[in-house]
């Protein structure tokens, strides 16, 4: 007799029932006694289905768990162990690809020294200093990337502005958006615009113009005095805290056109995500926070290591928890990396790549060199063209081929990996020198991240569905626009 035997998913716990995370498919399948029952049954070892039945006859009657074996086969959670697994075909995205969001970095200049960015320090890609780059973009080349933008986006695209410190080249980033919203028009397209700054440079002027404009805005800012103090330092070692605290209170104040983001680098001396947070949101009155570790390789000080990473999931789970019961009580809570990854395991994402660079997003060198992310922008060994001159989309192609997770083996069998896809470029350069390397240092801390997001997906499914259907709104409030 052909035995029934276990597919690739990842079972996990929720509001009082079994879950499965179906990893061919994306998808999240609740499961009820009966198929809760069958598959326990199937995974301890493959199973006929006779010998299912036998085993469950004093539980179900032989109706409900022939009716449970088939829709466990139907969702691929169990096949037919003389079968072999289907594997997903090796989908290459169709070229040209459009172009959604491209990345400027309007200049490569900061007025902070931050002791951990990746810009300045031992990991830098691109020589800011003494290297071929100019240090600010000019009118021109911005205008050229708007054009490049919007002749390569379907209709509606998105411009983010990016340093160094994006705020010291404020008046070519003022004469662009007025030139883009324009050449949009004409062109009968949409145009979004979003900046990252570290505050520092925030004056009155700047605040309602970016009020004003509707210019979505992420501030660098690592929490409270002495966290924000301990990395993001001026040139002369003086702490930020001070500078950037009244004139962000001053933004959040005035710049209500749409909701402001704290973007949060952790490393080995700061996790510590719930303090942070509470200051972020409570007392300085941030929408949303969102927290990322730092990107560096192994032998920095302050790189986060096996142990940082299990208390960074420790502290990011009970901030999950406090989400969860937040959104429970239909009340609002800003930790954005749940929210996302939410989002994401709603709408069944199962991604080819980690991240859009290189597909439907570009970075924009000071001098309109393009890569496939603004953390490459301004390296010629990651160069894909110009914005005058247009994208070499056989390069484009290769890059596309080369960094597929079909060819990531060490993730081929990871149950995570329809959402994290082997993580970050930039990263993997950093840490293992190759852009085509799975971040396999912080495997664990993926895997138990989503598991935690899975579980409170699980909840919510049960315990405020509407939450989830938003995504949905979401989605279709955008496909209107479209
Ligand atoms: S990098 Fe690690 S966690 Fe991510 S998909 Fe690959 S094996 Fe899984
Ligand atoms: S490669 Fe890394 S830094 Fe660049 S867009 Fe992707 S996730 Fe972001």
């Amino acid at each position: 007799m052909i035995a029934l035997t276990r597919r690739e998913f990842h079972l996990f716990q929720a509001a009082g029932r079994d879950f499965l995370y179906l990893v061919p498919s994306a998808a999240v399948f609740a499961l009820d006694e009966a198929t809760s029952a069958v598959l326990r049954v199937v995974v301890e070892s493959p199973q006929p289905e006779e010998a299912v039945l036998r085993a469950l006859a004093d539980r179900f009657d032989v109706r409900t768990v022939r009716g449970a074996v088939a829709e466990l086969l139907q969702v691929r959670a169990i096949g037919y162990e003389h079968q072999p697994e289907e594997q997903a075909p090796r989908v290459l995205p169709m070229m040209p690809f459009p172009l959604s969001t491209m990345v400027l970095n309007v200049t490569n200049q900061c007025n902070l020294a931050c002791t951990y960015c990746y810009e300045y320090g031992e990991d830098k890609i691109v020589d800011t200093e003494h290297g071929k780059q100019s240090k600010f973009m000019s009118e021109d080349t911005a205008r050229a990337s708007v054009d490049f933008l919007l002749a390569e986006s379907s209709r509606i695209a998105h411009l983010t502005f990016f340093g160094g410190e994006t705020l010291l080249n404020f008046p070519v980033l003022k004469s662009t958006i007025v030139y883009a919203r324009n050449r949009a028009a004409e062109l009968g397209k949409e145009i979004d615009f979003s900046l990252t700054t570290n505050a520092t440079l925030l004056r009155p002027e700047i605040i309602d113009f970016l009020a004003e404009n509707r210019i979505g805005v992420t501030i660098s800012i690592d929490g409270p005095r002495e966290l924000q103090n301990r990395f993001r330092v001026f040139h002369n070692g003086a702490g930020s805290y001070d500078v950037v605290a009244p004139k962000i209170k001053e933004l959040l104040r005035k710049h209500r056109s749409r909701p402001i983001g704290a973007r949060v680098t952790l490393t080995s001396d700061t996790i510590d995500v719930t303090r942070i947070y509470r200051h972020l949101t409570e007392e300085m009155g941030f929408w949303e926070v969102g927290f990322a570790p730092v990107t560096t390789s192994p032998n920095q000080q302050y790189a986060i290591g096996e142990s940082g990473f299990d208390r960074m999931l420790g502290q990011f789970n009970a901030l999950a928890q406090d989400f969860l019961d937040h959104v429970v009580a239909n009340r609002h809570h800003g930790f954005s990396n749940v929210k996302d990854t939410l989002e994401e395991i709603h709408k069944g994402v199962s991604k080819a790549y980690p991240c859009g660079a290189g597909l439907g997003l570009l970075g924009v060198s000071t001098d309109g060199d393009v890569a496939v992310c603004h953390r490459f922008a301004g390296s010629d060994a990651h160069k894909l063209g110009t914005v005058r001159e247009g994208i070499d989309r056989g390069a484009q192609a290769a890059f596309l081929e080369q960094h597929h997770i079909a060819d990531k083996t060490d993730c081929s069998r990871c149950w995570a990996r329809p959402l994290c896809s082997g993580g970050c470029y930039h990263e993997a350069h950093v840490r293992y020198g190759s852009t085509r390397r799975p971040n396999l240092h912080y495997c664990e801390w993926i895997r138990g991240w989503t598991d935690t997001c899975l579980k409170i997906y699980g909840e919510l499914s049960e315990r405020n569905p509407d939450f989830l259907a938003r995504f949905d709104r979401d989605e279709a409030k955008a496909e209107a626009v479209l």
